[in-house]
């Protein structure tokens, strides 16, 4: 038998009474997160999304209340009302926030009842992912998950105060639009009043945020959802939230002066200090001390350790002595046995025309000075793991060696992200005994309030201001001077490394048809413990350069016209130098609440096959409806 609410009112969260409460009569609902039944006293843990209460239905006390309890089942949704009370000294519970309490019910309503669920939210951890998936509101229950969206709610709160007070507008741009460049496939709506066409969703508001600089608006936001409809992988989703801005008359560091501003304020918001301005390393250094263009900056990087060897040194080893020798050194891994080395291979990409040498003994007996001075190169202490990657003169692997002034050849950039990719492979095998992402781990759950462990360093990072030090555990790093175009073996062309918009740098621009590889482009990138956070540009505002980058693309000017010519048009109207970028909230909020994937962090995520099994979509529709829309059934097997 159900209970009606009549006028009651919940006077209290199941997250907010203490000690100092006691006495107090109150009226709590929520959730029974789990029951104990200890025959004249029945215990209920009540759960709403601020915490866990503990009530008492004492049969003396409360006797209509107690055989209810003795009903009620786990997910039922109660009202307890009665008397908050100090728990004796042996049933404090130091683990919940209302430990030291407990209410003393007088009364219970049973609002409602719940079939058995196929999971219990009172469970810290559910491993079927697609359970939890298909029945996400009660995956939403749990305080995991209530944690993720409330950070998520500060972060995109901080970032709005913040852009608001700097002076930008948020202003919302079409979901149905037509297409944008971003590199993958559209999402297509079809338009049912004009037989034929579709409309796209926006891979990202591009053109409308230049159109609005264009339109004088000055500074825009907006946290925006963008829809790519590419292969999913564990870090993607079909459609994703960024942080989305544009700005008029910026410079470069104009741009990273904003960012810097809501990164701080988003990780202040929930209780991490992030130090500014954030470090700046062009490509090809990254690519030269990283092997990657999105560095973890926890871990040490490459050392350049050619000279350890003379040529015939190299010889000797099949390397390529052309190419970069390089070592990795991942802190604290100690001494490996042969079977773990050789569990290793397996990370390593030999694709790339790479080899790489982890036998650093063997190596010492026929070559004992490139050892030392290979650890001497490394600053490597005795229990580091030190690995040589070179090119292997062995495996010819067809890659351009042209060589720009001051650039990285293409031969050399695959040695580089062999061993750069070895390293993140590496370090994420024996996080354990470096112990790097530890710290980050541990700042993440101090903030909010989860740490069990001791720091894993010392002193603890703990700062002034109620803020804890996330110098250590957050490593922003800019990524600047991208080449403006990326060569496509498969069909011999130039591809913008960005987006069209791209503004290539003043003094390069003489060369974007006589040698487009040496072409640098205004893109920057914001990298952040290994991952890419977003990605923007100084874009282009005149249209002449506009056309000439579009013939560099080897685009005619008929289709530049029909893909862009709203904007090429507007183009003409007075253009303003502009430039913007783009931050993916989903992985910023991933990062901060210390979750393992983007679905951790998203109410309602797809799969990995884009699928929402809650609500069971994509599906089907009648035939009706897609004659409405003018399109033709597929036959159906
Ligand atoms: N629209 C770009 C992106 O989504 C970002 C930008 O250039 O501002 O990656």
């Amino acid at each position: 038998m159900l209970d009606f609410l009549g006028t009651r009112q919940r006077s209290n969260t199941c997250g907010e009474l203490r000690a100092a409460d006691a006495g107090k009569t109150v009226t709590l609902m929520g959730w029974v997160n789990r029951r104990r039944d200890h025959g004249n006293l029945i215990f209920l843990d009540l759960r709403d999304r601020y915490g866990i209460t503990q009530i008492v239905l004492d049969r003396e006390i409360s006797p209509e209340g107690h055989p209810k309890a003795e009903h009620v089942r786990p997910e039922y949704v109660v009202a307890a009302i009665g008397k908050v009370r100090l728990r004796g000294a042996d049933a404090i519970n130091p683990k919940m926030e209302t430990g030291e309490i407990e209410i003393a019910a007088t009364e219970l309503l049973v609002l409602n009842d719940s079939k058995v669920p196929p999971f219990s939210p009172a469970e810290p951890a559910i491993s079927n992912e697609e359970v939890r998936l298909k029945f996400r509101y009660l995956d939403l229950r749990r305080p995991e998950m209530a944690h993720n969206i409330e950070i998520r709610h500060k972060i995109a709160l901080a970032v709005r105060e913040h852009l608001s007070a700097q002076g930008f507008y948020e202003i919302e741009t079409p979901f149905l639009t037509g297409s944008t460049p971003e590199g993958a496939r559209d999402y297509l709506v079809p338009s049912r009043v004009n037989p034929g066409t579709f409309y796209a969703l926006p891979q990202s508001p591009q053109l409308f945020k230049q159109i609005l600089m264009i339109s004088g608006l000055d500074k825009y936001f907006q946290i925006v959802r963008c829809f790519r409809d590419e292969d999913l992988r564990a870090d993607r989703q079909p459609e994703f939230t960024q942080i989305d801005l544009e700005m008029t008359f910026p410079q470069q560091d104009t741009v990273f002066a904003v960012v810097e501003g809501f990164m701080a304020a988003a990780f202040a918001a929930v209780g991490i200090t992030l130090p500014i301005p954030f470090p700046r390393i062009t490509y090809d250094e990254a690519m030269r001390q990283f092997g990657i263009d999105k560095p973890d900056l926890r871990l040490p990087g490459l050392t350049d350790v050619r000279s350890i060897f003379s040529t015939e040194q190299l010889q000797t080893l099949a390397i390529d002595p052309a190419l970069p020798v390089v070592a990795l050194r991942i802190p604290k891994v100690g001494e490996l046995s042969r079977k773990e080395r050789d569990d290793n291979k397996p990370l390593f990409e030999t694709k790339k025309g790479a080899k790489y040498i982890d036998d650093l003994k063997r190596l010492e007996k026929s070559f004992p000075d490139a050892v030392t001075k290979l650890r001497e190169l490394t600053s490597a202490e005795p229990d580091d793991l030190l690995v040589i990657v070179a090119g292997d003169a062995a495996t010819h692997i067809s890659a351009s060696d042209t060589k720009f002034e001051g650039r990285l050849s293409e031969r050399e950039i695959a040695v580089l992200s062999a061993a750069g990719n070895f390293r993140v492979e590496l370090a994420k095998k024996y996080a354990d005994r470096h112990g790097a992402f530890a710290v980050t781990e541990w700042v993440v759950q101090s903030a909010g309030g989860k740490a069990q462990l001791p720091a894993p360093v010392d002193p603890p990072l703990v700062k002034n201001e109620g803020l804890l030090d996330g110098s250590l555990a957050f490593r922003p790093l800019w990524v600047t001077d991208f080449p403006m175009f990326e060569h496509e073996p498969e069909t011999g062309s130039w591809q913008p490394a960005h987006h069209p918009f791209t503004s290539p740098h003043e003094e390069d621009m003489d060369r974007l048809v006589s040698d487009p590889a040496s072409v640098r482009a205004r893109y920057y990138d914001l990298a952040m413990n290994g991952l890419e956070l977003g990605s923007g540009s100084i874009r282009i505002h005149r249209q002449d350069i506009q056309q000439q980058i579009f013939r560099a693309l080897g685009m005619s000017e008929e289709e530049a016209k029909k893909r862009f010519g709203f904007f090429l048009e507007a183009l003409q109207y007075g253009t303003p130098p502009h430039g913007g970028i783009a931050l993916g909230l989903d992985r910023l909020v991933m990062i901060l609440a210390g979750a393992s994937s983007l679905r951790e962090v998203i109410a309602f995520p797809k799969t990995a096959k884009a699928i929402d099994l809650m609500v069971d979509a994509p599906s089907t529709v009648r035939d009706e409806q897609l004659k409405e829309l003018h399109i033709r059934p597929a036959a159906r097997s």
